[in-house]
Parts: C-alpha cells; sequence; structure tokens
C-alpha cells in the first residue's frame, strides 16, 4: 500500500440537509392506486449504509400479495392499453414533470437509501429518470414510428425486477417504456433500495395515474422470484445479476413469455498511446470509482497500450489519491458507502483473491467513517487475463490493468469475457475508434467518454451480458407485439 501524499489544503464539509425529506416510518406495498398493508405481514427496515442506521420500515410482498398485484394489474390493463398515445403521454409528462419538482427530495433519499453521493444522484441519477419519462412520453403517440411503421399493441401486464445501484433510474428505464407503449407494470425494487420507488408510487398518485397502472411491489428475491412465476403475467424485464437472470430464464423457459435481461459486465475501457492521456485519466476515473464501482457497464478491465503504460498508472494514481471518500451527503464527496455489508464481503473476497493470485495491489490511504460501509479505491497492476479480478465482476471501485501493444491484441483481450456490456476507446484517431469499436463485443461503444447515459440511446448486452434494448425507439421493441 502505497502512502496517500499530504493534500496542502481540505474542503470544509458542505453536507446538503435532509430536513426536507418527509419520509414515513412505514410502507406498505402499492397496489391498486394505495399503499396497504402486505397479506404475507412482513415488515423490513431499510438501513442507510452509510451509518448503519434504518431508514424506514418496507413491507415484503409475499405469495398472496403477488396474486393481488397481479389481479389489480390485469383490471388496469384493457382501460390503459384503451387510452389514445396522447392521453397516456400526458400521464408520462406529468410523471416526469413531478420527479423535477421533487428532485432535491428524491437525490437526498436515493444517497440515504443507497450510500451514492449526493453530487450523482443529484446530477445524474434523477434529472436522467426524469428525462426518460419525458423521452417515452414522446413516443407513446408515434409506437408505430419506433417498429418500422408496423401496427403495434401492446403485450399486457409487465413485470420488472430492478437492481439497487441506480434504484429511480432503473425504475424509469422500466415504467417509462412499457407504459408508453400500453402496459401496465409491477414493479419490484431491490431490497437494500426501495425508498425512491416508494417515492415515484407517491409521484403516480399526484399524477392521477389510474389505479392498478403501477404497482410497487416491495420485497426481497422470494418476491422477485414468486413474481415472475405468477400466473397473468405478459413480459417479464430483469435487470440485476447473471445468476438470477439464469434462474428467472429457466422459469420462463418453455412459457412464451417474453424476456429481457439486463445483467452484468466486465467491459474493458482501452487507451491507446495516441490518446489525450489527461482527459483519459479522468474518464478512467468517471468509468470505475462513479457510484463506488457498483455500475453494471462501469470499465473495471483497464487496458493500457504498453508504450503509455507507466505515464498513465502515474497520473492515475496521483488522481486516484485526490478522491474523496465519505459522507455521501457531502456535496464534494466522489466515492460514496458501499451499498449494503454483502457487497462489500464480495468485494474484499475478490480483492484478497487478486492479492492471493499475485496482482499488485494500491489503495488508496483516506480517513474512513466508523459506522458503514467503506472500500477505498484501489489500483491492480501486474494483472494477468486469468486473474479473477480480470475475469469476474467486483461491482465495487476496484480497476483491474492489463495491457496491449497492439490494436488486434486489445481487441482480442477486450472481447475475451464472458461478459459483453460496454467499452470505452480513448484515442485521438477517428478511424481507429470506429474500426476497433465495430470489432468489440459489447453493447455499447464510448468513445474518449465513458458512462455516458442518454434517454435516446440504447443500451444493453451481448453474451452473458443479457438481451433486449432499453433507452431510445429499440427501448420500445421489447414493449409491443407486431400486429400486422
Ligand atoms: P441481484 O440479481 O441479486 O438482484 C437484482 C434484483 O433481483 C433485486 O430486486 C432482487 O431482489 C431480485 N432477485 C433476487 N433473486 C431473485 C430471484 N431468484 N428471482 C427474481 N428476482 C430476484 O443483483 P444485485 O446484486 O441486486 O445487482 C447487481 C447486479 O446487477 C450486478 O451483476 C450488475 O452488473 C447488474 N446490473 C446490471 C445492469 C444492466 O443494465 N445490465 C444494471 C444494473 C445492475
Amino acid at each position: 500500500m502505497s502512502v496517500r501524499t499530504t493534500v496542502v489544503w481540505d474542503y470544509a464539509p458542505a453536507p446538503e440537509s435532509a430536513d426536507h425529506v418527509r419520509l414515513k416510518d412505514r410502507y406498505g406495498l402499492f397496489i391498486d392506486g394505495d399503499f396497504s398493508e402486505p397479506a404475507s405481514g412482513r415488515f423490513v427496515p431499510s438501513i442507510n449504509p452509510a451509518t448503519e442506521e434504518p431508514i424506514a420500515e418496507v413491507a415484503y410482498g409475499g405469495p398472496d400479495d403477488v396474486v393481488a398485484a397481479v389481479q389489480s394489474a390485469r383490471a388496469a390493463h384493457p382501460k390503459w392499453a384503451a387510452l389514445p398515445g396522447l392521453e397516456r403521454a400526458k400521464y408520462l409528462f406529468r410523471i416526469a414533470r413531478l420527479i423535477q419538482e421533487r428532485a432535491r427530495e428524491l437525490a437526498v433519499v436515493e444517497t440515504l437509501d443507497g450510500g451514492k453521493p449526493l453530487r450523482e444522484s443529484r446530477d445524474v441519477d434523477i434529472p436522467l429518470a426524469a428525462a426518460h419519462f419525458f423521452h417515452y412520453a414522446g413516443w407513446a403517440d408515434k409506437l408505430r414510428y419506433g417498429v418500422n411503421a408496423r401496427e403495434v399493441s401492446p403485450l399486457g401486464v409487465v413485470g420488472q425486477i430492478v437492481p439497487w445501484n441506480f434504484p429511480l433510474l432503473m425504475a424509469a428505464w422500466k415504467l417509462a417504456p412499457a407504459l408508453a407503449c400500453g402496459n401496465v407494470a409491477i414493479l419490484k425494487p431491490a431490497e437494500t433500495t426501495p425508498l425512491t420507488a416508494l417515492l415515484l408510487a407517491e409521484i403516480c398518485q399526484e399524477a392521477e395515474l389510474p389505479p392498478g397502472v403501477v404497482t410497487v411491489l416491495t420485497g426481497d428475491g422470494d418476491t422477485g422470484a414468486a413474481l415472475v412465476r405468477a400466473p397473468g403475467l405478459n413480459k417479464v424485464a430483469f435487470t440485476g445479476s447473471t445468476a438470477v437472470g439464469r434462474d428467472i430464464q429457466a422459469a420462463l423457459a418453455g412459457t412464451n413469455i417474453p424476456l429481457t435481461l439486463e445483467l452484468g459486465g466486465k467491459s474493458a475501457n482501452i487507451v491507446f498511446e495516441d490518446a489525450a492521456l489527461d482527459q483519459a485519466v479522468e474518464g478512467i476515473v468517471n468509468g470505475i470509482f462513479f457510484n463506488q464501482g457498483h455500475v453494471c457497464c462501469a470499465g473495471s478491465r483497464l487496458l493500457i497500450q504498453e508504450s503509455v503504460h507507466d505515464e498513465v498508472i502515474a497520473k492515475l494514481w496521483q488522481r486516484m489519491r485526490r478522491l474523496r471518500v465519505g459522507d455521501p451527503l457531502d456535496k464534494n464527496t466522489d466515492v460514496g458507502a458501499i451499498n449494503s455489508a454483502e457487497q462489500l464481503a464480495r468485494i474484499e473476497a475478490l480483492v484478497a483473491a487478486g492479492e492471493e493470485e499475485g496482482a499488485s495491489r494500491q489503495t488508496i490511504e483516506c480517513e474512513l467513517p466508523e459506522r458503514g460501509y467503506w472500500f477505498a479505491p484501489t489500483l491492480f497492476t501486474d494483472v494477468s487475463p486469468a486473474h479473477r479480478i480480470a475475469v469476474e465482476e467486483i461491482f465495487g471501485p476496484v480497476v483491474s490493468v492489463l495491457t496491449f501493444r497492439t490494436q488486434a491484441e486489445a481487441i482480442e483481450k477486450a472481447n475475451n469475457s464472458r461478459y459483453g456490456l460496454a467499452a470505452g476507446i480513448w484515442t485521438d484517431k477517428g478511424a481507429k475508434a470506429f474500426e476497433v469499436a465495430s470489432a468489440l463485443q459489447a453493447g455499447v461503444v464510448w468513445q474518449n467518454t465513458y458512462n455516458h447515459f442518454d434517454p435516446t440511446a440504447a443500451f444493453g448486452g451481448y453474451k452473458e451480458s443479457g438481451f433486449g434494448r432499453e433507452g431510445g425507439p429499440a427501448g420500445l421493441r421489447p414493449y409491443l407485439q407486431i400486429v400486422q
């Protein structure tokens, strides 16, 4: 471990106030347009990962609750599907506007519940969630233009399961296109981050969305497993780990229920010797330390051309040592809390494996709060392509560095993964970027930037990163059937 150089001056604390946040002590299930006690009788507290304090109790739906949710959704579907697209669009516009109006509150709750820096929830998660609703509101009366002028109809009741790394944003990615296309949706948020989805349920009430069009069925993996197996669903969409994605695919095998899976990744961020290196270093940092590395498309495999390896590593380490780790509510924080004790244990186990297998570890030295779940930004060099840290998704603030000599070798190494979600290319040669991008097996390729999201752009994976696309016109297709 190398020692952090003295920082001659430091920022004063700049904590965002949480005074304006009005959370209830306990939330029931949002079924049929209202919050109700779960038939399961189970409530579990959602924990702030930065303090380990409970924030609010949340219902865990059981099998009877799943049945009630599907019944309510089925009853709501015919009317919703029969509304002219323009009318559905008005509801989506309303939801988008209400997200904007309540943006400050939503950002603080996202940060309290999930541990991500407020700067990110305020500037990325919440604005992008609103943007998704705006974008698909625009599509609701133009669906035919998104599918080559074919006649289309909605699928019906959609079960949607999301993970904890971008809770509100993933809910928006799922709900906005489904609703725009005339489906009704049952959303299952992740157990560690249910709160912004419950605020979104309140927003649906404020927008006077008809009861049953959106259901928020909080709970854990058992709730999710019951939902995907529930009779009466017409489509399942899942974002989460590859292991659970496999389980869902097996559960739906032999049915004609369409499925989209957005799963894990081990994305390559490739730095060529002709890149603007300082800019690349910023992109590397954003690629892997954004949201503590809890990003499915994180640039977790850094491929550096051998001729510039030492220079890039020196600059990167210099930059990493200035990352501010700590209170997620502080507006100056770069790296917040790890989402849960389980996730921290997973990161620690993989980092230990990296050291055991012989890679060189450098972790920045910084003061970490006494309570909560924390992992300081970490860099592994001398990594071989067979090391676990080069192969498995760590889903934490840990980057593994590999080198290459030629463009062909860069492509081969980048594609040497069972995943294929995203990639980054850093070069000042446009033709090279296009040539490499077209040879990469990755759903998204960024050039001279990383982790840039836009509701108009399709997102999704190859290989074990899943199938189906979300975002843009491509994101409509999974929620429609072609009539003629
Ligand atoms: P996870 O698969 O454990 O959980 C995701 C969701 O599935 C949660 O809501 C969970 O309650 C639910 N779930 C768990 N077991 C289930 C089951 N048997 N049946 C149905 N639902 C079940 O994943 P996670 O740890 O919450 O999230 C991290 C993973 O998600 C990472 O692998 C990451 O790469 C992936 N991810 C992918 C994308 C993408 O767009 N490709 C986006 C975000 C996260």
